[in-house]
This record gives C-alpha cells, sequence and structure tokens, in this order.
C-alpha cells in the first residue's frame, strides 16, 4: 500500500493559505528556506495547508504584487522576514501598500522597546529602530516574546488577511505557536483533516536491520507510511498519518508507535529531537553515578555533548583530551607497553583510558574512546573509521570496535554518541549487544 499525496489530495476542509517568504539571502542560496518548511508541517498539522508558496527579495514593489497576486488567489497569506529596523527590512511598507493603508508610529510598541534596550544594552533606542514599530493603519499586532520585532495581522473588510511573522527562525516558529496559530484556530473548519507524524529516534542500528526487524511492516506501520532517516545520530522512523481527522490521526500514530517500539526495541531511545546526551546524564542522576571521560579521536565532543545538558555538572567531573600518546601514559596511566604492543588504536587502550579517568577523576563511571577520524592514518587492520569505545562502570569494563562511516566530523560524532548509547544503557541495567566485549 502507498500513501497517499497529502500534497495534492483534495480535502474541502482545509484552510488554504499561501506563504511569502521575503529576503535576498533566500533567493541568492545563503540562507535555506527552514520558514518555508516548518509552517507547511505545522499548518498541515492542524487543518490547513499551505497550496502555494514563493520566496522574494527585499524589493517594495516585488513585495507588493507577490502578496497582492496571492490575496487575489487565496485570499490567506502568510509572509516571513522583512521586519526588522533596517531600511531593506520593506515588508510591512509593501503589505501597506496592497491594502492602501499608511505606516504610523504605535507608541505602546515604542515604549516597550525602549525600556527593552535600556534593560538589555543599557543603552537608549537607535532610531533605525522606529522602523520596528510603525504599524499600517488598521493592523493589529502580533506580540512577539521572543525577539524584538513584531508580527502584524492585516484584514480587509472582504476578511482576506495577511500575516507578517518576523524571518528569524526561533521567532517565528514562537510567534507561530504563541499567536498565530491559536488565532487561525476559529478559521479551521471542524471538519478539516489534517497530516501529522511522529518520529522516533533510534541509535546503534543500522537502515537495513531496522527494516528487517520489521518485517512486513518495515514499509507501512499500521496502514501508515514509514520513513527511514538516517544522520549521525542513528536513524530516525518517522510515521505520518495523512489527511485524517485530528483524533483519528492521533489514534493510528499512537498504534503505529507501539508497534515501533515493540519490534525495534530497546534501540528507542526517544521522540522527535531527544537528545541521548540528555537522555543519559538524567539517568546518571538518577542513580547518582558521577561520570568522567578520556578522549582521543574525538577530542571532547563527548565532553561538549555531555556537559551541554543543562544541570550537568552534578553528573560530569571532567575529563582529559589525551590525543598524544605521551598525554595518555601521563595523565591517564596507561602503560606504554599497551601502546606499542596493541597500539593506540585498540580495545586494550581504551579500557585503559576508561580505567585511568575514572580513577583519576573519582567517577563512578570513566568512558574511553580512541580512533582513526581520518582522512589519513588508516590501515588494512585498521581502516579510517575504526573506533574502539569503552565503558567503564565501577570496574565493570564494557569496550567495543566499530567501523563507522562518513566523513571525519561524521565519525567523531558518531563515536560520541556511540559512547553515550553504552552510558544509556548501561543506566537502564542493558546487557551490551554482541560487538561489545565485558571484562572485570
Ligand atoms: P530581524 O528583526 O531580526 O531583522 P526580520 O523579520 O527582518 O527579523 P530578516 O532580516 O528577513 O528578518 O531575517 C533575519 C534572519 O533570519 C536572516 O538573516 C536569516 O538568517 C533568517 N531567515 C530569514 N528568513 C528565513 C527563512 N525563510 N528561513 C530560514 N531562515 C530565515
Amino acid at each position: 500500500m502507498t500513501a497517499p499525496d497529502a500534497s495534492r489530495a483534495p480535502d474541502a476542509g482545509a484552510l488554504d493559505v499561501e506563504l511569502i517568504t521575503v529576503g535576498d539571502e533566500l533567493l541568492l542560496g545563503f540562507t535555506v528556506d527552514t520558514n518555508a518548511a516548518h509552517l507547511a508541517r505545522t499548518l498541515a498539522g492542524v487543518g490547513g495547508r499551505i497550496v502555494r508558496r514563493a520566496s522574494v527579495g527585499d524589493d517594495r514593489a516585488v513585495i507588493a504584487d507577490a502578496v497582492r497576486e496571492a490575496l487575489q488567489r487565496t485570499g490567506a497569506v502568510i509572509t516571513t522576514g522583512g521586519l526588522g529596523p533596517t531600511a531593506d527590512d520593506l515588508t510591512r511598507d509593501a503589505v501597506a501598500d496592497v491594502f492602501g493603508r499608511t505606516l504610523a508610529l504605535d507608541a505602546a510598541l515604542l515604549a516597550d522597546l525602549e525600556a527593552r534596550w535600556q534593560r538589555r544594552f543599557n543603552h537608549p533606542l537607535p532610531p533605525s529602530n522606529h522602523r520596528q514599530v510603525m504599524v499600517p493603519e488598521g493592523a493589529e499586532v502580533l506580540p512577539n516574546r521572543h525577539g524584538s520585532a513584531p508580527g502584524l495581522w492585516l484584514e480587509d473588510p472582504q476578511g482576506r488577511w495577511v500575516a507578517m511573522l518576523p524571518g528569524v527562525p526561533r521567532e517565528m516558529r514562537g510567534m507561530l505557536a504563541d499567536t498565530l496559530l491559536p488565532r487561525l484556530q476559529g478559521r479551521l473548519a471542524a471538519t478539516a483533516r489534517v497530516v501529522r507524524s511522529r518520529t522516533l529516534r533510534t541509535v546503534g542500528i543500522a537502515e537495513s536491520a531496522l527494516a528487517d526487524r520489521l518485517g512486513a511492516q518495515a514499509r507501512t506501520v499500521e496502514g501508515l507510511a514509514l520513513a527511514y532517516l538516517p544522520g549521525a545520530e542513528g536513524v530516525d522512523l518517522r510515521v505520518t498519518a495523512p489527511l485524517l481527522p485530528p483524533d483519528e490521526a492521533d489514534a493510528r500514530l499512537g498504534a503505529a508507535v507501539e508497534t515501533l517500539c515493540a519490534r525495534v526495541g530497546p534501540y528507542v531511545y526517544g521522540e522527535e529531537d531527544a537528545d541521548l546526551a540528555a537522555l543519559a546524564v538524567q539517568g546518571c542522576r538518577v542513580r547518582g553515578w558521577t561520570v568522567a571521560v578520556a578522549e582521543s579521536c574525538t577530542g571532547g565532543m563527548l565532553g561538549m555533548r555531555l556537559t551541554a545538558v543543562p544541570g550537568a555538572s552534578d553528573v560530569v567531573l571532567g575529563g582529559v583530551i589525551a590525543y598524544a600518546n605521551a598525554i595518555k601514559v601521563s595523565e591517564l596511566g596507561v602503560a606504554p607497553a599497551l601502546l606499542e604492543t596493541d597500539g593506540a588504536v585498540s580495545e586494550a587502550v581504551a579500557r585503559a583510558m576508561a580505567a585511568g579517568v575514572r580513577a583519576r577523576c573519582g567517577a563512578t563511571v570513566g568512558i574511553g574512546i580512541t580512533g582513526i577520524a581520518g582522512p589519513g592514518g588508516g590501515t588494512p587492520d585498521k581502516p579510517v573509521g575504526t573506533v574502539w569505545v569503552a565503558v567503564d562502570v565501577d570496574g565493570q569494563v564494557h569496550a567495543a570496535r566499530a567501523v563507522f562511516p562518513g566523513d571525519r566530523h561524521e565519525i567523531r560524532y558518531r563515536a560520541a554518541q556511540a559512547a553515550l548509547d553504552r552510558l544509556r544503557r548501561a543506566v537502564d541495567g542493558q546487557a551490551p549487544e554482541p560487538p561489545w566485549v565485558t571484562r572485570s
């Protein structure tokens, strides 16, 4: 069974919207239009539909033409970008032209912005920022809790509307969720069908092995389309429910996720944008474990991932970037003879690094990583991508060798991710998978 094409299927109940993203940078290809993707997904999830989208440069007449045409066709337009304080931020002027409105300074917005500048920069508001508080006559201001440029809503007597959102993606997403979606709720028909999806994150298992585990459900799960999204953090599994009433979409997605979890089991570590480091840190905290890291080829990446987690200080003690052999010896106590006989990229050295950093930092867990990130340095025995990871929990050491694909960055990232995965599984009391060798 193939998934219905959600973009073309007719749906009388949907709120049809045109999207215009504004900015020369978009046309030049320096900025990728992630706003369009986010808006399309989000609207589809609540029963709206982007029926056409365009990008235009920072040109008042061109923006006005695009908005005018979209209003004539669809009567509902969202713009992003061009609301800032500089002379090339022209969206509000262009939309005011289309509606035949003049711009006037909004005193309340000005006072708010002045106070914000004083608070944040201890500096009076520069005159150029006054552009940001110019509001077309009859427009409603859409408050922006995430930045300084407010959004705007303009509607004509026929009910045709333009919602103007800022270009900065974080601000645009925040304002969409806080302000615009609640406003659109009333316009979304109760019968509208939605396109919703859920994403499960897996680690430590290849796409093909996932498909094998899913067997007959490898392409569709409980009748819903399944996509495999491989990346340096693992393979994400996204299941999509197309054009269904919201309750039915959620119920079917729930059933599909249950099936996926049952079949893929411990390889699943979370949903949507779950962070393996955050899970590992939280797990260690619950068990009262502390962690220290000894990193060679990852050069601090594992420490960076762990310390990026808010509140990591009660779990992460510290670590050593032991890139040179001399540092492995002097700072971690790795025996020079081991480096001589087994080589720096070896199980014995990874174990010694993990044990050494655990002992020196006085941590519950020591993690050692040593490998060849390339592009040079590979041998037939130890090709580029070969990494040994050892995790020492209270003297019981699990070590595993992997040969990771990808460029230097990906190999290093995958190695750090593999170490976090072992840590998460150790926290959960899960036995190591076959490539892992356990010794006390
Ligand atoms: P600001 O108040 O920050 O000036 P703005 O509404 O004027 O906001 P722009 O100046 O058009 O927004 O864009 C600000 C930044 O947001 C751009 O440099 C770009 O990095 C990013 N951006 C703009 N539009 C998009 C888009 N469609 N997709 C992704 N990023 C975007």
